[in-house]
């Protein structure tokens, strides 16, 4: 999708004004993505809170993964090229190498930490998500091909619930390791919130979406260590 220079101008305008010291980057994939889904499904979300991920996937919008979209497909994706493609399996679970990874070394810090990091779901493919989608509705599960647990880069925790210390933990270490809460601080959707949710989008995209809703995630912070000061 072409733009013209002063359109792209504007935009970089309003997004530095927007966000203040975040460093923005994919200033022309996200202006095609936000214009993308305003024309599928509708829904304006501002430039300034959209987060590529290391596989060139954005964060924090209804976007459809799969099939819709071939240009930002995962197999597609620019920056997806000479990438293992294989899933691995952890927990009897599946995952994308670098989430594997990634997931591997934040159950470890977690667990020097005295926490017990379990995940009850990753990897799935399409004909889960639609029975998911069925059993459980709209408001809990996406449709098929829009979950970001068809990317095999997102895991969902036991036990992770809002105010609780394993979220404290996460919400205070896992950014660094480039794990992001994308069900927890987003825009426009109808799906609840989800703390347990957590997807890698490598530490870039991560220090990224911290530095765009840090307001959100201090505020958070502090609401659940006070909630154990008392
Ligand atoms: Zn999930």
């Amino acid at each position: 999708m072409k733009k013209s220079l002063l359109w792209l101008l504007l935009q970089g305008w309003v997004i530095s004004e927007a966000s203040g010291q975040c460093s923005i980057r994919f200033l022309a994939e996200r202006a095609s993505v936000q214009e993308f889904v305003e024309k599928q499904e509708g829904v304006y979300v501002p430039v300034s809170r959209i987060t590529i991920d290391y596989l060139g996937m954005p964060v924090g919008l209804p976007f459809k993964y799969a099939s819709v979209a071939p240009a930002w497909s995962v197999e597609n994706s620019p920056s997806f090229a000479g990438r293992n493609t294989s899933l691995k399996k952890i927990d009897g679970l599946k995952l994308r190498n670098e989430a594997y990874l990634g997931l591997k070394r934040l159950k470890n810090s977690a667990a020097l930490s005295g926490i017990k990091l379990e995940v009850s779901s990753a990897f799935r493919n399409g004909a889960f998500q639609a029975s998911l989608y069925r059993k459980l509705g709209s408001n809990i599960a996406e449709r098929t091909g829009y979950s970001e647990h068809q990317l095999g880069t997102t895991v969902d925790f036991t036990a992770v619930h809002a105010g609780s210390k394993t979220f404290l933990w996460l919400l205070e270490n896992a950014f660094r390791q480039g794990w992001i809460p994308s069900y927890y601080f987003r825009e426009n959707t109808a799906i609840k919130k989800e703390p347990w949710h957590w997807r890698f989008v490598g530490p870039e995209a991560a220090e990224e979406f911290y530095c765009i809703w840090q307001n959100e995630i201090s505020q958070e912070v502090l609401q659940i260590k006070e909630r154990f000061a008392q």
